[in-house]
């Protein structure tokens, strides 16, 4: 569904990523871990071109998304992104958040986007803060109405960048069943987190990234209990 051949990002000619490849399936919940400034987040932000990649291909569904004549919402649409700052637009009703993207991307009449909206915020435990402003609710609440609205768009995959990072422990927990609750329906994911017990119990595969590029790629037990390379087993060593 997506393929990554031998991505490369340099800021100001300093080498971020460097020869990042990899293959993405349709329905695998992806972890991508690993210590602090290694380009976790550079690497989801080049693949919905919020970073312009420097070299490198990367296709979904078999489209060249470096191509100059890529349809960037198109493309944004398809891959779907929840931050660890929610960007809610604070001057709109969560209801209002939620169906803002499909009535003006997807044409969907106002009717038809609220009751879809609706349902996605019954599917995330808050159909009853519909009418409250971002402000009026917890970060937990705010991070789950992000994830609804970014569902409301119909991506093909979601990414998430560290979705529970700015969050009170006590709300850290809601935020992933969430995510569980997706990855149980057969969503396709890629998230990068700090999280590695909920990583572990609920990615098919895990990216261990290190040096600018995904240094081993494995199964949660093999990144976990049986690393090859001395990188990750010393991250997961000082992790656990
Ligand atoms: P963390 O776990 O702390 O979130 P990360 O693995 O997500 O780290 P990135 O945010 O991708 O790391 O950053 C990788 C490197 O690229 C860092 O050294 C960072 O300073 C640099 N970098 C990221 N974005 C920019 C930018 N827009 N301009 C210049 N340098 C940048
Ligand atoms: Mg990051």
């Amino acid at each position: 569904m997506i393929s990554v051949k031998h991505l490369a990002k340099s800021f100001d000619g300093l080498a971020v990523l460097s020869d990042v490849n990899a293959e993405i399936n349709a329905g695998e919940v992806i972890s991508v871990i690993g210590p602090s400034g290694t380009g976790k987040s550079t690497f989801l932000r080049c693949l919905n071109l919020l970073e312009r990649p420097s070299a490198g291909e990367i296709r979904i569904d078999g489209i060249d998304v470096l191509a100059p004549d890529t349809d960037v919402r198109l493309l944004r649409q398809k891959m779907g992104m929840v931050f660890q700052s929610f960007n809610l637009f604070s001057h709109l009703m969560v209801i209002e958040n939620v169906i803002l993207g499909p009535m003006h991307l997807l044409h969907l009449d106002r009717k038809t986007a609220v009751a879809r909206g609706m349902e996605l915020l019954d599917s995330v435990g808050l159909a009853a803060k519909a009418h409250a402003f971002p402000d009026e609710l917890s970060g937990g609440q705010k991070q789950r109405v992000a994830i609804a609205r970014t569902l409301a768009m119909k991506p093909e995959i979601v990414l998430f960048d560290e979705p529970t990072s700015a969050l009170d422990p006590t709300m850290v927990s809601e935020v992933l069943a969430v995510i569980r609750k997706l990855a149980s329906q057969g969503m396709t994911m890629m998230i990068v987190t700090h999280e590695m017990r909920f990583a572990r119990d609920v990615s098919s595969r895990i990216f261990y990234m290190d040096d600018g590029t995904i240094y081993e790629d494995g199964s949660p037990e093999q990144i976990f209990n049986h690393p090859k390379r001395e990188k990750t087993r010393a991250f997961i060593h000082k992790i656990s």
